[in-house]
């Protein structure tokens, strides 16, 4: 789309609700994006290969299918039948990690991480240990990710950011905020509310990295949106945060309203309420959780 046909998006809105309101008028447009939507220049690789390469960076895929293909990995993590031997140590090393990174062991990296300063409580090393346990669980095994902990990371705009992932050439690299983080309760006696929050940040970007390593970077745009926080990341990342918060017991947020929110005047066209339906944000999770804290 052209800058001249683009729709301008207007102020963000502030809730999932006021979106609804905002497009409620709005008539359908999934068809007019998949009947409209150029072909892509460059070929698009049908069949995800799976290989045991893990500094592979293959640009090849269409951004949408990549979404289809995580959700099968992340669907086989749900599902005890489907899960397969990687997965299930996966699963188990990680429980292991939250059993007893609340209430016994001092040294585990569940419960460092629930520490107020992540660059003195858990390593560059253990965060890859964690990531690569996410990476088994989650992503096929076929992520490519270094990890930093950095202070006062911000945006492009100036907005402070929890996390953020980049392509640098021949790998991808997450970087975290080491002091700033969501203000998530703790779950007594289980998990600390900065490492749920930290968790979170971690498998959003993660998502990303996913999509860096392997979505076609001519559509990815489209497909992926300004900030990457467009349709195939917010199919994939609804998934993601039902499964994981099931696996772990507890609310796993991406942050995927807020973050749809911050790409909203890079947005080429207002969201349908079909998407909405699909992506299937909760208004306001963080209030539900204190409350919930609060009665039990
Ligand atoms: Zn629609
Ligand atoms: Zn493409
Ligand atoms: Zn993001």
């Amino acid at each position: 789309m052209d800058a001249t046909s683009r729709t301008l998006p207007g102020p963000a809105p502030r809730t999932v609700h006021e979106l609804r309101e905002r497009i409620s008028s709005k008539r359908c447009t999934c068809e007019d994006i998949s009947k409209n939507a150029k072909p892509c220049k460059h070929p698009h690789k049908k069949v995800f290969e799976v290989c045991n390469n893990k500094a592979r960076i293959d640009r090849s895929y269409d951004a949408v299918e990549l979404a289809d293909q995580v959700i099968y990995f992340i669907e086989s993590a749900g599902v005890e039948e489907s899960r397969d031997q990687v997965q299930r140590i996966a699963l188990q090393e990680l429980k292991d990690m939250a059993r007893f990174g609340w209430i016994d062991g001092k040294r585990e990296v569940f419960r460092r991480l629930g520490w107020k300063n992540g660059k003195n409580s858990v390593s560059p090393y253990d965060m890859e240990m964690l990531i690569e346990c996410l990476n088994e669980l989650f992503f096929g095994s076929t992520l490519g990710v270094l990890f930093k902990w950095v202070e006062g990371l911000r945006d492009s705009d100036g907005r402070e950011l929890y996390g953020c992932c980049s392509f640098m050439e021949d790998h991808i690299l997450i970087r975290m905020d080491a002091t700033f983080f969501d203000n998530i309760p703790n779950i007594p006696g289980k998990y600390y509310g900065r490492a749920l929050s930290r968790l979170g940040t971690l498998l959003h970007e993660m998502l990303h990295a996913f999509f860096q390593q392997y979505a076609c970077v001519d559509c990815a745009r489209v497909k992926l949106g300004f900030g990457g926080h467009g349709l195939a990341w917010q199919m994939a990342g609804n998934k993601l945060e039902k499964v994981a918060s099931q696996l772990f017991n507890a609310p796993i947020d991406l942050s995927r309203f807020n973050s749809y929110r911050c790409d909203w005047q890079h947005l080429q066209e207002l969201p349908c309420g079909h998407w909405l339906d699909a992506w299937d944000w909760k208004e306001d999770l963080l209030r539900e959780r204190v409350e919930d804290t609060e009665t039990k």
